[in-house]
């Protein structure tokens, strides 16, 4: 590694002088492209004519350029370089992150450009599922977005059932990491998915008596109690009313089809918030680390 620091720090000030202009924000993104070495998308030659200037590399061999973007979630980011990094410093370093309604009047960009990048972290936001729950967790079902009752009208929106596995502290008095997963219904093969992907099968289970886990624990040691008006639930009861206050104040209506990136936005910031300080070069290491995503992949008609 050659003299580079990353950025560390909770202050919008310090941010937005490291990050004053946008060949600035190129400049952290060629450090860490290429602060490891080069080697050539196209032919793999690990020699670059160095042109730092530009903040891009030319293979010696094939003469192929890359940009610092290229091959990233900053690939054809249509607007300056660091409104994008000011989004990506909001949606890491706030506990609450940002609509895309806020970010456009704030910025001065177009919502749904605002909106599209914001949906581009929430890529990269998504979990590894390499660090499955372990040790103590609980899992439970709720309802999420739909009109409140009392509510006037009939709109199209419906509540989404969403899924949540937590794995407590060791003496069960706080959350240490969280996962939520969107699904169809409290059907066996639905709740299934987030065992799957997110608890070790060697963690110790707690869910409610609902038979939907019973055929689970063949493969997973779940032990089921009844809930005693949800004193027994403590922690999934508390988690759930924060991720319910969250959409309804930042959000207010939540699309079904783009429910798992808000999920997984809120886990992301959650289980990262003892991590303040990195949080910003962390989440730029997961842009960088992510495949572009074509706008028309977000599959929008606005
Ligand atoms: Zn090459």
């Amino acid at each position: 590694m050659v003299d580079f620091e990353t950025f560390k720090g909770l202050g919008i000030l310090e941010f937005t002088d490291k990050f004053s202009d946008d060949n600035k924000c190129k400049e952290y993104l060629y450090e860490k492209k290429w602060n490891n070495g080069f080697v050539c998308k196209k032919c793999s030659h690990d020699v670059a004519l160095n042109s730092s200037a530009l903040y891009l590399k030319q293979c010696k061999k094939c003469l192929h350029i890359e940009s610092c973007t290229s091959g990233t979630l900053f690939h054809k980011v249509k607007f300056p370089l660091r409104k994008a990094f000011y989004i990506l410093f909001t949606m890491s370093n706030t506990s609450k992150g940002s609509s895309s309604l806020n970010l456009s009047k704030l910025l001065l960009i177009n919502r749904n450009t605002a909106w599209l990048f914001q949906q581009k972290i929430r890529i990269a936001m998504e979990s590894s599922k390499n660090y499955p729950l372990n040790g103590k967790v609980v899992v439970d079902e709720t309802y999420v977005g739909g009109k409140e009752i009392g509510h006037q009208g009939r709109g199209a929106e419906t509540k989404q059932k969403v899924v949540i596995a937590i794995e407590s502290t060791p003496d069960e008095d706080g959350i240490k990491r969280v996962y939520a997963m969107h699904i169809e219904s409290a059907s066996a093969s639905e709740l299934k998915k987030i065992f799957e992907a997110h608890i070790s099968k060697s963690a110790d289970i707690k869910t409610d008596k609902w038979s939907g886990y019973s055929p689970l624990k063949s493969v997973w040691n779940i032990q089921q109690e009844k809930s005693k008006g949800g004193e027994n639930f403590e922690l999934m009861n508390r988690f759930c009313m924060g991720l319910k206050g969250w959409l309804r104040g930042i959000y207010h209506h939540v699309d079904p089809a783009f429910l798992q990136k808000y999920l997984d936005e809120y886990c992301y910031r959650f289980n990262r918030s003892i991590y303040k300080e990195t949080a910003f070069d962390k989440l730029i290491d997961r842009m960088m680390q992510s495949k572009p995503s074509p706008y028309k992949s977000f599959n929008i008609t606005t």
